[in-house]
């Protein structure tokens, strides 16, 4: 099956024998838990709802799908994904090497939880150069952590190459797809082990779920992620996973559109004298494009860029825009904005930032499937041009 037919089928198909009535979506089952006939015999395989429900289960089979992986697992968000994650792969004092570019949530996680509770040694690097990955691997180093593109710079690190140089050591890499969706971009063919996503972005796409997911093929290590997750309780509500379901059936169109919408708005911003620098994979003066082209099948629909006027000139903008939401999160079929300085990245040290160069003129642009047309007008009265 290709992308947007499993996208449509996958874990969907109706029973049609006894007993089964042909449902074409699969139902929410809210039941919490599951009667038996016979005490060693759950019915279907299900026993209680945090262990395997049957929505869930049907979610997980489309994850699965849409990343060519194996297995898939729904969580109650990408942080609970991310976390069972390392908690199967940690133990006191391994150490971690990880993109310096990472979601500022993720980075929050293992520099403030995983760092300081549990003794695990982490070194960020900039993993624009495979080589930097390879010179801050130790001895001790249990995982190499990934996102490409990432978040708010749309900054790419070569996967397949990072990913051969840590399995030379035997060390598994991890990576979050969540900015690429798995309709560009498919990990696991590039040679990592693990998929995390958060799919409060594009994959539920509609800004209404907040949930995770993990795909990979590797039966042994998703059997030890599956005890994770059941033992810490980190899963997806029926409800959810329902939408989520819903939501893939039309990833790929979305997807399409908001590519379309990002390229047109790259291209006017690239060109408008009140802006200083635009970051998207899409466009050629992105200095990773040739990357983008080889690894990914698209370029998705975020992007950021750096206002002239520092921070003033970002708030007096942002505070001007009437379709753009202001707004943190992203991958919503509406157009949202957002200030990386102050909102998403507010909990990373100021220093720490400015050092990846998140600045304070920097704007984070997550484009919706709204027309194009009136976007650009947007951004246009914004800028304090008229006739919009
Ligand atoms: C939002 C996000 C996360 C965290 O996901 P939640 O669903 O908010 O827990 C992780 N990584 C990236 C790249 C994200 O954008």
């Amino acid at each position: 099956m290709k992308f947007e037919t499993a996208a449509v089928h996958a874990g969907e198909e109706p029973v049609l024998t006894a007993g089964g009535s042909g449902d074409v979506v699969v139902p929410i089952h809210l039941s919490s838990t599951f009667a038996r006939r016979d005490v060693a015999k759950p019915t279907g395989g299900y026993e209680y709802s945090r262990s395997g429900n049957p929505t869930r289960g049907a979610l997980e089979q489309k994850l699965a799908a849409i990343e060519n992986a194996r297995f898939g697992l729904a969580f109650s968000s990408g942080l609970a994904a991310e976390t069972t994650v390392a908690l199967t792969l940690l133990k006191k004092d391994d150490h971690v090497v990880a993109f310096d570019d990472l979601y500022g949530g993720t980075r929050r996680l293992f520099g403030h939880v995983f760092q300081e509770n549990f003794g695990i040694a982490l070194s960020y690097v900039d993993a624009r150069d495979a080589e930097n990955v390879k010179a801050a691997l130790r001895d001790t180093t249990r995982l190499v952590w990934l996102e490409s593109p990432t978040n708010p710079l749309i900054r790419l690190c070569d996967i397949r190459k990072i990913a051969g140089i840590a399995h030379n050591v035997g060390v598994p890499v991890i990576v979050d797809n969540t900015f690429a969706s798995p309709y560009f971009q498919h990990p696991l063919a590039l040679g990592a082990d693990i998929v995390v996503h958060s799919t409060t972005k594009y994959i539920n796409g509609h800004s209404d779920s907040v949930g995770g997911a993990v795909m990979l093929s590797d039966e042994t290590l998703y059997r030890k992620i599956r005890y994770n997750q059941n033992a810490a309780g980190a899963i997806l509500s029926p409800f959810d996973s329902f939408l989520v379901a819903r939501g893939i059936k039309t990833l790929a169109l979305r997807m399409e559109q908001h590519q379309k919408n990002a390229l047109a708005i790259a291209r006017y911003l690239e060109s408008h004298k009140k802006v200083s620098a635009v970051y998207y994979p899409g466009l050629p003066s992105h200095p990773q494009h040739a990357l983008a082209k080889k690894q990914m099948e698209g370029f998705s629909g975020m992007f950021s860029f750096e206002i002239r006027g520092g921070k003033r000139a970002a708030c007096r903008f942002l505070r001007s825009l009437r379709l753009f939401s202001l707004a943190e999160s992203l991958g919503g079929v509406e157009s949202l904005i957002e200030h990386p300085a102050t909102m998403t990245h507010a909990s990373v040290l100021k220093a720490e930032r400015e050092k990846v160069g998140v600045t304070d003129a920097l704007i984070r642009v997550s484009v919706g499937i709204e027309n194009t047309g009136d976007l650009i007008a947007d951004l246009g009265q914004a800028f304090g041009e008229t006739g919009s």
